[in-house]
């Protein structure tokens, strides 16, 4: 009797339409291998298109035997209520866990916890080689023959087989789309005659030679660098280019630009591009050790458009930090070398900076001088969201030895970066549209690190006030203008500023209506830290706003309201310091050259100063005169927010929505006006 076997996984950050890679994969390889083809189907490979109902419909046609689950810190809290339900309603189905976000290495309950999972795959195993072996024993009285598992008897034991998969031999099944062509392309050409994004995460090798210990590869997948053999590869890129017609290209291997191949795949890559006009941009996670194979990656995917952002995987520049977590990467030096040989050439390189905060060794002091590396080399301070650090089950800082060394306490909750749409909110809004908008899948149990051996948990919101301020500083100019011209003239460093402004954001700036704001921020941040019932770090302004907003976001809104209040504060405060008036004349030339929520794109506006600041900061001279400048973004474009009374709650949400959280790659992401022009 034909049996049924399903299989599910999620993908966060994805566009409309992502290709079912494991699935194929997975299928591909029992096919070649397996030795009961004949008796599986394998069903839906777009389970995670649908709604949990919609799956569930499906399963009562056609019951489940076998269900497997790859579960993700993103996907986790969908895919274990989907999971339970199945083994609620058909008790017999094997149900089947892999992926990372497992805390089962750890946890010796792990199968009375999740008392729906039946067999746990080590997150280090090759799926396609298990879950053979498991179709083929399929029903079995125990799975003590298949590698790399853990599994569960009546009493819930958690039980380990021995034998584990040998990665060398693993053989990479080919063809995994084209051999499952006849049943995914309906829906690739109906994804594409709706004009939906179509995008892919694929492998051209399995496995990371480092061991950072806050990664779940580092501490699971790590050691061996499997790679699929490169014929293999450009076979399956073929397809998905001249048949798929694939826009994204995510090439998910850890350390991309690792093997000098990997510049033949670019090349090539670049030839379909040229042939095909797709993909659109390829994504990649960067070799650590190997900046010139990099270059010529980065080369190449930049001369042929179809790079969008250089990642910089900082992480930490606190040398006792980056050992605990035992980082290795390229040095920031390579990275500008490469970064600057890019903007040479090229004319959009944007400059993304991985950082996370609060690692074991990391300090208030050393998270400014973080800040005033990164401004002396020449990279932005205020673009790029730090991440807070969270326990992966399978990483090696989730081990208690590690809890205990670092002497680490965490809390279980989300700290989310980025707005998140209300419940119930008010559909006339444009907030649905906001790029940045987060869809919040992650376990909200997540375990975030909040205290360590080198910083205490007032502390840890000490570094979160940082990262608010100079990420509340990017809009309004405040890094790009203001900073620069301190420290072109001064030597004034980030953290001076900074360090001024948090020091007066304790005690109040005397503007109501920004100390009132920072109140709030200070206030709630604190509340999530101590109080348990309080889950989202994120701030709501009140009833009639559709959105949750960040803390770096809120700070931002007010100080962007706030904005000639606030420069008057620090034209005051630095002139007299530095005993120079032209930092007045500066302050005032940044505030009107900002698109705040009181400028009305109808009418533009007009302004004047008494030095030439255009030529300022595009040459470094600068000349007295009497200077006229002009404005006019959002000119004729869609934007309403200036139809309503200036001061009011609608104007700020339609403005926070159309203007302040566009995306990054977005021009206004400054808010200093792209059409900004010396009239006389
Ligand atoms: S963070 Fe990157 S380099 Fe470090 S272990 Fe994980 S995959 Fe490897």
């Amino acid at each position: 009797m034909m049996k049924n076997f399903y299989f599910m996984t999620q993908h966060s950050f994805a566009g409309d339409f992502v290709m079912p890679y494991l699935w194929c994969s997975l299928k591909t390889y029992y096919e070649k291998n397996g030795q009961q083809k004949e008796n599986w189907n394998w069903k839906d490979p777009f389970l995670y298109e649908k709604t949990d109902n919609e799956i569930f419909e499906l399963l009562e046609k056609d019951p489940p035997n076998v269900f497997g689950f790859s579960v993700y810190v993103w996907n986790e809290d969908r895919l274990d209520r989907i999971a339970k339900h199945v083994k609620e309603k058909y008790p017999t189905c094997l149900i089947v866990y892999g992926g990372p976000q497992q805390n089962v290495k750890h946890d010796s309950s792990y199968f009375m916890k999740k008392d729906w999972v039946d067999i746990s795959l080590f997150t280090d195993a090759y799926g396609e080689v298990v879950l053979t072996k498991i179709l083929d024993l399929y029903p079995a009285e125990n799975y003590w023959q298949v590698p790399s598992i853990y599994f569960t008897d009546i009493t819930r034991k958690r039980l380990k087989s021995l034998a584990s998969v040998d990665k060398r031999a693993f053989k990479w099944p080919s063809k995994i789309f084209q051999s499952q062509e006849h049943i995914i392309l309906d829906r690739i050409n109906q994804a594409k005659s709706l004009g939906e994004d179509l995008q892919v995460f694929y492998e051209t090798s399995r496995g990371c030679p480092y061991s950072c210990i806050y990664c779940e590869w580092g501490g699971g997948v790590g050691g061996k660098v499997v790679k699929r053999p490169y014929e293999d590869t450009v076979e399956d890129i073929n397809w998905l280019i001249n048949t798929a017609g694939i826009n994204g290209l995510d090439i998910v291997d850890a350390n991309f630009g690792m093997f000098k191949e990997d510049i033949d795949l670019a090349k090539h890559i670049a030839m379909l591009k040229r042939k095909t006009g797709l993909p659109n941009n390829v994504d990649i996670d960067s070799a650590k050790n190997h900046p010139d194979n990099l270059l010529k990656i980065k080369d190449i995917l930049w001369e042929h458009d179809l790079a969008t952002v250089y990642t910089v995987s900082l992480q930490t520049l606190n040398e006792e930090a980056r050992r605990n977590i035992k980082r290795i990467d390229i040095p920031l030096e390579k990275h500008m070398e490469c970064i600057q040989y890019l903007k040479s050439k090229y004319t959009n390189v944007p400059v993304y900076i991985e950082r996370i905060i609060g690692l074991p060794g990391e300090t208030v002091e050393s998270i400014y001088k973080q800040l005033d590396i990164i401004y002396n080399i020449g990279l932005e301070i205020g673009t790029s969201k730090p991440v807070p650090w969270v326990l992966l089950p399978e990483a090696e800082a989730f081990d208690p030895i590690v809890r205990n060394k670092f002497k680490l306490n965490t809390v279980n909750k989300l700290f989310d970066f980025n707005p998140k749409l209300k419940d119930n909110r008010d559909l006339s809004y444009p907030a649905d549209k906001i790029s940045v908008v987060s869809n919040s899948w992650v376990n909200p149990e997540i375990e975030t690190v909040v205290e360590s051996y080198s910083y205490s948990s007032d502390q840890w919101l000490e570094m979160r006030h940082i990262f608010d301020w100079t990420l509340a500083g990017q809009p309004i100019g405040l890094n790009n203008y203001f900073l620069k011209y301190l420290h072109t003239e001064y030597d004034v460093l980030p953290s001076d500023i900074y360090k001024i402004l948090l020091e007066k954001s304790k005690i109040g700036f005397g503007i109501d209506a920004i100390d009132d704001t920072i109140a709030i921020e200070r206030k709630h941040s604190r509340e999530w830290l101590v109080n348990n019932n309080v889950r989202d770090a994120l701030i709501d302004l009140g009833p009639s706003w559709p959105l949750l907003l960040p803390t770096q976001n809120v700070l931002s809104l007010a100080l962007l309201k706030n904005i000639r209040k606030f420069y008057n504060f620090v034209a005051e405060l630095f002139s007299k310091k530095y005993d120079d008036t032209k930092i007045i004349d500066l302050s005032n030339w940044i505030v009107n050259s900002v698109i705040d929520p009181s400028y009305n794109p109808d009418n533009g506006r007009t302004f004047t100063s008494e030095y030439n600041w255009l030529a300022y900061f595009s040459t470094g001279s600068l000349e007295k005169g009497n200077y006229k400048f002009s404005i006019d973004d959002h000119k004729n474009s869609y934007v309403w927010w200036h139809k309503f009374a200036d001061g009011t709650t609608d104007r700020d949400i339609a403005y926070v929505c159309q203007v302040m959280l566009k995306s990054s790659s977005d021009t206004y992401s400054t808010k200093i006006a792209s059409t900004l022009r010396l009239v006389t």
